[in-house]
């Protein structure tokens, strides 16, 4: 049988953690398996540091790239005692790749740049694991993902060139699995000029559908720190139970409202084909977890998804028209330009509110206020900053006064059974 894999950043955070991953490959040895896999821990957003260090030219590129190097060093230490195994060359090469571009002055745009040397976290991660695997007795081969994953040039947010990734997916990937595992990595891919490019933060999710999709497996897995998708973040609410099995729309709809457990595109590609994703745990391999598929489920219990990091615009008509259709065009049109992510919308005869992405990291609040410079002609645009947005999907009363009682709430609406509430980001969930 078939398979994809895909591991998380947590599920190979240090030395133990991937002598458990390696441990759940083993029981899957003899299937046809390609195992997509992000960089260790935090290692992506430790890359992102070094990009930003680079790019602004400040005197901290060595020692941020210094930490992932020891973090890197630990995990070889551990797994190959003996130092003059061909994976530390292997690692120490990926690094001088990175440092060849750090030694020149930044002169491509920044996305260009985070794409070629934060890919580096994949790369090690990747190498690191198939290594070990082999060392394990468990033949793996270890691919570039930059010769399957075919994308354009649009950096930090590639699009997939399907029919270039299908034809390379199917020419490189079967005939190693002859031989045993494929390792890949996630989040990264390639031009058609041999540059890197990225999918998005947490996008190896989406790898892995990708590879899916492209091989027709029988089944995808992504191995998490929790036992399955669950009615809530837990990290967030104590109160939370499993959810066994979910359809495709439901998990559309629930990664589209923000729910972090899987990336949002993962899932058109697996709908697609019927193929089954399944989320399990790499703590506890033997738990159910959740399985995704085209079957209907009668009822769900009520799910609660928290996004962060919102903010809430208020935009009147200065000449006391109606915002009217052709209006809501322009508007979110203007607001597509400038890549703000609504997320929840509301209207009056004069007034327009939309909740929408606001975070510093990802330079959001700056397009706002581009936006209400763009907008001042003929509207005066209200900012309300430091909110968060609640999405409760198949609401109860219970649950929505359990979220909106006594509390200040900024923008409610109900669709069906789902209702979303917008509230200060402090409040205690
Ligand atoms: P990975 O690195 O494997 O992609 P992530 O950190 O992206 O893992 O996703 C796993 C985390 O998602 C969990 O640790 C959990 O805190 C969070 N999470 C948010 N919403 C949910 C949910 N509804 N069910 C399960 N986990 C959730
Ligand atoms: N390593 C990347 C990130 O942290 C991709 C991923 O983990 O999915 O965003
Ligand atoms: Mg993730």
């Amino acid at each position: 049988m078939s398979y994809v894999f895909k591991f998380g950043g947590a599920s190979i955070k240090n030395a133990e953690a991937i002598q458990n991953m390696v441990s759940i490959l083993q029981r899957y040895q003899k299937e046809r398996l390609v195992v997509v896999v992000s960089a260790s821990g935090k290692t992506t957003n430790a890359l992102e540091d070094v990009v930003n260090a680079y790019y602004n030219k400040t005197d901290k590129v060595k020692e941020y790239l210094d930490k992932v190097k020891l973090k890197h060093t630990e995990i070889l230490n551990t797994l190959f005692p003996d130092t003059t195994d061909p994976i530390y060359a292997d690692i120490h090469d990926a690094f001088i790749d990175v440092e060849w571009i750090l030694e020149e002055e930044p002169q491509d745009t920044y996305d260009y740049l985070y794409d070629q040397i934060v890919s580096l976290g994949e790369i090690l991660s990747t190498k690191i694991v198939a290594a070990y695997l082999n060392k394990q007795g468990v033949t793996a081969a270890w691919v570039d993902a930059r010769d399957c994953i075919l994308t354009d040039n649009t950096y930090r947010d590639a699009n997939i060139n399907w029919e270039e990734t299908l034809k390379q997916i199917q020419r490189i990937v079967p005939p190693l699995q002859e031989k045993g595992l494929v390792v890949t990595q996630g989040f990264i891919g390639g031009t058609s000029e041999n540059f890197t490019t990225t999918l998005g933060r947490e996008g190896s999710d989406f790898t892995a559908s990708i590879f899916s999709y492209c091989l027709d497996v029988k089944g995808m897995a992504i191995w998490k720190d929790v036992p399955g998708v669950l009615t809530g973040d837990p990290r967030i609410f104590k109160d939370v139970t499993l959810l066994d099995k979910i359809s495709y729309g439901e998990a559309i709809e629930m990664t589209y409202y923000g729910a972090k457990v899987i990336h949002p595109k993962t899932i058109r590609p697996l709908q697609n084909k019927g193929i089954p994703l399944h989320v399990k745990s790499f703590v506890n391999p033997e738990g159910a977890g959740t399985v995704i598929n085209g079957e209907k489920v009668a009822e769900y219990p009520s799910v609660i998804v928290v996004k962060e990091k919102q903010a809430m615009l208020k935009i009147v008509s200065n000449d006391f028209y109606f915002v009217d259709e052709a209006r809501f065009a322009a508007l979110f049109n203007t607001l597509a330009e400038y890549r703000i992510k609504v997320n929840m919308t509301q209207n009056t005869a004069l007034a327009f509110s939309v909740c929408v992405n606001n975070d510093p990291d990802k330079n959001e609040p700056a397009k706002i206020q581009a936006l209400t410079e763009a907008l001042a002609n003929d509207y005066t645009v209200s900012v309300i900053d430091n909110l968060k947005l609640i999405t409760i999907r198949h609401a109860t009363d219970k649950m929505v006064n359990r979220f909106a009682k006594g509390r200040k709430i900024y923008l409610e609406e109900k669709i069906r059974g789902t209702v979303q509430l917008v509230m200060g980001a402090s409040e205690k969930l």
